[in-house]
């Protein structure tokens, strides 16, 4: 079988993809010595063999962020069988250097172009969901060492997600809020707060599925990073920067990923942090019930531990 396919289980609102190419894909390696001593050239360092769509410039005119075609697809805008697009964003020319090592400055700029390919992506024939994420660490289905997220663009929403969606129509509708913005009032002084400033909240959720889970919530009502002003993006990079630091003490491994407002609704961006320590096992792939082995609480309190500027926040009253 040469050509990919996405399959729709038999009676579940389930898919896959199935992608016999992908077996041919770079393993990961396991530690920053082992790259070094294979003596094999990264792609993703400037020189190396990539299809680039575009580069984000320094000052110097040497590029910054670049964006590239992802080698292995599962999908492709060529294939109706497998439609959709796959993308890499190169976050630093940097080889070594891992999102928490960058100035805000820079992480701010990754922010705007995960906004721009979200937005670029999102407009393509047929596309219905586009999600921006980044896999950390051996656990977590990361394929090469280099810093890099990536952007995937489908031709349906996900179950997942539509269940989500279906579940913050049902609040909007019986409670006439929003469900994040509610968050925002309930946890405001919680135990679980992991960060704060003006304009981002960062929880640890009360039921969260993953130790160490973090739920960066704007407080201003945005639909997606492109309704973020400067100031707003900036405090997101900060949090990220501070948050994803604090993980690395633990060497654990993690995604992240941003759930944006569908096309036509109005709800809540969130970007969800999920470390992976834990493998699931039985119970978890058996009945859905996933085994969290950090309260939030203890989770946030970690991540709190140092933050003299957590308690000197000026709240600011959120908007619904
Ligand atoms: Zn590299
Ligand atoms: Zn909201």
């Amino acid at each position: 079988m040469n050509k990919n396919e996405i399959r729709k289980h038999y009676f579940q609102d389930k898919y896959v993809i199935i992608s016999p190419k992908r077996a041919k894909r770079p393993q990961r390696l396991d530690t920053r010595e082992q790259n070094q001593k294979t003596g094999k050239k990264c792609d993703f360092c400037p020189g190396g063999h990539v299809k680039k769509i575009y580069d984000l410039k320094d000052d110097a005119g040497n590029w910054d962020i670049r964006v590239v075609k992802n080698i292995f697809p599962a999908l492709s805008l060529d294939n109706k069988y497998a439609y959709g697009k796959q993308e890499v964003i190169i976050e630093s020319p940097d080889h070594d250097k891992e999102i928490y090592e960058f100035p805000v400055s820079h992480i701010k700029k990754i922010l705007d172009v995960y906004s721009e390919r979200y937005e670029s992506l999102i407009k393509l024939d047929k596309i219905r969901y586009v999600l921006v994420f980044k896999n950390e660490g051996g656990k977590s289905g990361e394929s090469l060492q280099h810093a890099h997220s990536q952007v995937i663009a489908l031709p349906m929403i996900p179950p997942m997600i539509r269940e989500e969606i279906l579940a913050i129509d049902d609040y909007m509708m019986a409670k006439e809020s929003c469900p994040y913005c509610d968050i925002l009032r309930q946890e405001s002084n919680s135990p679980r707060v992991a960060w704060e400033d003006e304009h981002i909240f960062a929880l640890c959720p009360f039921a969260s599925e993953y130790p160490y889970g973090v739920w960066f919530i704007p407080k201003r009502h945005v639909r997606s990073l492109h309704d973020m002003n400067q100031a707003e993006k900036e405090s997101l990079a900060h949090a990220m920067q501070y948050i994803i630091g604090k993980l690395e003490a633990l060497n654990l491994s993690y995604n992240y990923f941003f759930h944006n407002s569908i096309e036509g609704a109005d709800h809540h961006m969130i970007l969800k942090l999920t470390p992976r320590p834990n493998i699931w096992a039985g119970v978890e792939l058996g009945t859905g019930i996933i085994i969290n082995t950090v309260p939030p609480e203890d989770a946030a309190k970690f991540y709190r531990k140092g933050n003299k500027n957590i308690s000197k926040v000026k709240r600011i009253k959120v908007k619904a």
